[in-house]
């Protein structure tokens, strides 16, 4: 079979489900199985598999053009729309946006842009953060599992730990940029204090660093507003989007000033490019994907369904649950327990993953559209999984 064969393995152990197709909250295999997907494909289909305007966006866009030129050259309505729709949503300082293809491109782009608005070479990233698996980004993921076998990386990276207060001194005015995901998923779900986020801020502003945001993964509504900064009144000076930004399709973006931005326009020109990025089918598919997350009621509703998880997810066997809004991480006693947990939940249909750093624990980021009848079919079934786990 190609999959053993012909095609690249990322783990010795794959879920391999031999997928036929997906909608809303539902994956299919080819026995006709059906799962409930609780992870989202890693926190990407917050509006549900395969929603109908995402789906009508992309082929009114194929009936049109596919790639045309590298993003920045032509004028494309779909890039301009949803150039236009992210500045009505975010901060007058966040009104320009770059399109890339990905997570970790969009990390790169804004540690690039970051050293060339302030002539600094240095950076502040956080322990056990996650930031993609290229070599800039991995230089700043502070994950030495991921790391080890890949040295040397981008040198000039200083590592603090996430919400210490008292490490934020260690930014200085050498330090070009602080990356920080406002709240670390692949970590497990940790949550900083607000006044953390707020002293951090008041830091990089004091010490003349560029504050980026990876809301990569807590963006799109997934924490129960549409960007994480939101809830905790803290604007940063780059924000990158990506996963769940494109309704389902390959699309990311680091969004900052347009005074910032030109930056890139000179010494050197072209300071940054991407053949893909922007892809008007992409664009098109992330338009629509935020016009349905402003026009449903979903994120409104994840407070009370974040704590119906809370309320029905109670067992002697759960160590703690950590969430915020639909960022869920359910820590149990061992590693071993959580793949037991994990694979009895896929032989009854039901989707949950692992976190990278994070072995005792396991991953809910369900699609917003979920229902409250789900969520208790689902949390009924992971406790009795976590029964037989024991
Ligand atoms: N940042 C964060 C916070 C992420 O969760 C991820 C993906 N897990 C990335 C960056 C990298 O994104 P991508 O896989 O699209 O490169």
């Amino acid at each position: 079979m190609a999959f053993s064969k012909h095609l690249a393995q990322t783990s010795p152990y794959p879920m391999a489900i031999d997928v036929d197709r997906a909608e809303g909250c539902y994956i299919w295999d080819k026995a006709g199985k059906k799962y409930l997907d609780l992870i989202s494909g890693i926190a990407v289909t917050n509006i549900g598999h395969r929603h109908p305007h995402v789906i009508q966006a992309i082929k009114t866009q194929l009936d049109k053009y596919q790639h045309v030129i590298p993003f920045g050259e032509f004028i494309q309505d779909s890039q301009n729309n949803l150039a236009d729709k992210l500045a009505s949503l975010l901060p007058d300082s966040l009104d320009c946006s770059y399109f890339v293809n990905s997570g970790t491109e969009a990390v790169e782009a804004s540690l690039k842009l970051a050293k060339r608005i302030t002539g600094r070479h240095e950076v502040v990233a956080m322990k056990k953060s996650y930031h993609g698996a290229t070599h800039g980004s991995l230089s700043v993921t502070g994950n030495e599992v991921k790391k080890q076998q890949f040295r040397p990386f981008v040198p000039g990276t200083t590592f603090i730990d996430f919400n210490d207060p008292s490490q934020l001194h260690r930014i200085t005015a050498h330090h070009a940029a602080v990356i920080v995901e406002p709240i670390q998923g692949d970590a497990g779900v940790r949550i900083p204090d607000k006044a953390y986020l707020a002293a951090l801020r008041a830091r990089c502003t004091e010490v003349g660093s560029i504050l980026i945001f990876d809301e990569i993964q807590t963006g799109m509504g997934r924490t129960g507003s549409l960007f994480a900064f939101e809830q905790f009144d803290v604007v940063p000076d780059i924000l990158c989007l990506a996963k769940a930004f494109g309704g389902g399709m390959p699309i990311g973006a680091f969004i900052s000033s347009r005074a910032n931005m030109e930056f890139l326009t000179h010494d050197p020109v072209l300071g940054h490019i991407t053949t893909f990025g922007g892809h008007p089918v992409c664009c098109a598919a992330a338009l629509a994907n935020l016009e349905v997350l402003t026009s449903e009621k979903w994120i409104e509703d994840i407070g009370y369904k974040s704590q119906l998880f809370s309320d029905l997810l109670k067992h002697k066997s759960i160590v703690e649950l950590r969430r915020f809004g639909f960022m869920m991480a359910v820590e149990l006693s061992s590693e071993n327990m959580v793949n037991r947990v994990i694979n009895d939940l896929l032989d009854k249909g039901i989707i949950g993953f692992y976190f990278l750093s994070c072995r005792n624990a396991f991953r809910l980021a369900p699609p917003l559209c979920i229902s409250e009848d789900e969520i208790r079919w689902a949390c009924a079934e992971i406790i009795k999984s976590i029964d037989a786990a024991q």
